[in-house]
């Protein structure tokens, strides 16, 4: 059994049945039967479903909202946000997808070839809980306009959004075993795996998750997508809107309880501006509203487990003992549930083990950067390279950033966010293959090359 526990105040939830063996055997076959029609259904009725998806997801918002919450502690208003970003990424793929699968002609010495986008099969996604829908969604919309089908393994603390999601895409027409929500446990993934009806992987989560998923892969010689964490760099230049840029650090670091993949964590600060700037982005981080997440107005809820809570708090006494201050907050807050304050570290040691790790939760690192050679050794200077922010009106300045920090993604002069129509992933750490737009649509396809004489 998968039992769900509110980390706003502790109170045990739904329960969900895992699957039995022979219940997984027949997801499989399912799986299968669903894609030896799907794989040839016209585009068309793929995009029809898209939009018939989006139509059920925007008629059940509050509800879908609802159950994040119950089982993540993200606000409420940040849930119906992410409901909002899952009806456009299905609308995204509905108007897009036809035009990303246009084959494209090319000239050979013997005359010429037409490379055309061909399904796979079914393909299985490892998904986390930090945005329990979507996460799952970037999967889900591209593998239906694919002509692949879907297999979900959600993580274990939001069984019942992954249940609502299935039950939606049911109701809007997909016919049956084109996307199946799996509730089995993390052992099972491998089998999974090698199983020949499974084509490919993809995860979203942490490096430890990753590597023996694609351990698993590797052996099987399947493709895998790994999106992974990072320890996202925010720079601060001397030429930057100071007001602007802290307020937007502190948006990125509590957003979610700061449990996101791309929220800025580390704050690099030119010397010039480092007072000024660490001045409003602390005074920022202790104004937080941190409460009830169904209340309104309410910046940040608990995060999203007890343990989640307790591996940050210990990381920043770790960061401690190796020699950094903790300026403000990072402390637990005593009440039932998953809670502490946002907190700022600063003088951190960037050689100290804990400087190297991503830390999960609203506790941002701020370091002092002497030149922007240096504010780009710093940024570098992690195993990850997820997303990246950076803060300056000097547009040669943006364009060194741009070439040289070591990130997937680079947003200028705002809060970095994943949309539908742009590339999302990482590099080094942080995983490899790219999700969303034309480029997560191709990741899962066979790109096949008609030669004509
Ligand atoms: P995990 O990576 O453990 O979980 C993500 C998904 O992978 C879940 O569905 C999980 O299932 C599954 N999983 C875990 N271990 C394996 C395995 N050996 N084989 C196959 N699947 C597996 O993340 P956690 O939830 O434990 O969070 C730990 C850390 O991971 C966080 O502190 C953060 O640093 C990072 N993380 C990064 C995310 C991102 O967006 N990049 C998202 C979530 C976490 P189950 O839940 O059943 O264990």
């Amino acid at each position: 059994m998968f039992t769900s526990i509110n980390p706003a105040t502790g109170a045990t939830g739904d329960s969900f049945q895992e699957l039995a063996p022979e219940e997984i055997e027949l997801a499989l076959q399912r799986a299968q039967d669903a894609y030896r029609s799907w794989r040839t259904t016209p585009l068309q009725k793929r995009t029809q479903l898209l939009w018939a998806i989006a139509d059920k997801w925007e008629a059940d918002k509050p509800h879908l909202a609802q159950v994040a919450v119950r089982e993540m502690g993200k606000t409420l208003k940040s849930a119906v946000a992410e409901v909002e970003k899952c009806i456009a990424g299905f609308r995204h793929y509905a108007e897009h997808g036809p035009r990303y699968l246009e084959p494209v002609d090319v000239e050979t010495a013997a005359g010429h070839a037409a490379a055309r986008w061909l399904p796979m099969g079914p393909v299985l996604a490892i998904m986390p809980w930090n945005f329990p829908y979507w996460q799952a969604v970037r999967f889900i919309a591209p593998t239906i306009m694919a002509g692949n089908v879907a297999l979900l393994k959600h993580a274990s603390s939001v069984q019942g959004c992954g249940q609502l999601m299935q039950q939606l895409v049911s109701a809007a027409g997909a016919p049956d075993g084109l996307f199946q929500n799996l509730p089995i446990k993390s052992d099972m993934v491998s089998d999974l795996i090698a199983d020949q009806r499974v084509v490919a992987v993809t995860l979203t989560g942490s490096e430890g998750a990753g590597a023996k998923v694609a351990q698993a892969a590797g052996r099987a010689l399947k493709k895998v997508v790994l999106e992974l964490g990072g320890s996202d760099p925010l720079i601060v230049m001397p030429s930057a809107d100071l007001e602007k840029a802290a307020k937007t650090a502190v948006t990125a670091r509590v957003q979610n309880a700061g449990q996101s993949c791309i929220c800025a964590k580390r704050m690099i600060v030119h010397q010039d501006v480092y007072d000024a700037f660490l001045e409003r982005f602390a005074a920022g981080m202790q104004a937080v509203r941190v409460g009830d997440p169904m209340e309104d107005g309410v910046e940040m809820g608990p995060l999203s487990s007890i343990e989640q809570r307790d591996t940050v708090l210990e990381q920043v006494e770790r960061a401690r003992a190796a020699g950094a201050t903790l300026l403000v907050g990072a402390e637990k807050i005593e009440r039932d549930g998953a809670w502490m304050t946002p907190g700022v570290l600063v003088d951190i040691d960037p050689e100290s083990n804990v400087a190297k790790e991503e830390i999960f939760g609203p506790v941002a690192a701020v370091y002092k950067a002497r030149d922007i050679d240096h504010a780009i050794e710093l940024a570098n200077d992690v195993p990850y390279g997820l997303g990246s922010a950076v803060w300056t009106k000097d547009d040669a300045e943006i364009e060194r950033f741009a070439r040289d920090i070591e990130a997937g993604m680079t947003a200028v002069n705002s809060l970095l966010a994943s949309t539908p129509e742009a590339p999302f992933g990482g590099v080094k750490l942080s995983g490899h293959g790219r999700e969303l737009g034309p480029w997560g649509l191709h990741e899962f396809m066979n790109l096949k090359a008609v030669m004509f004489a």
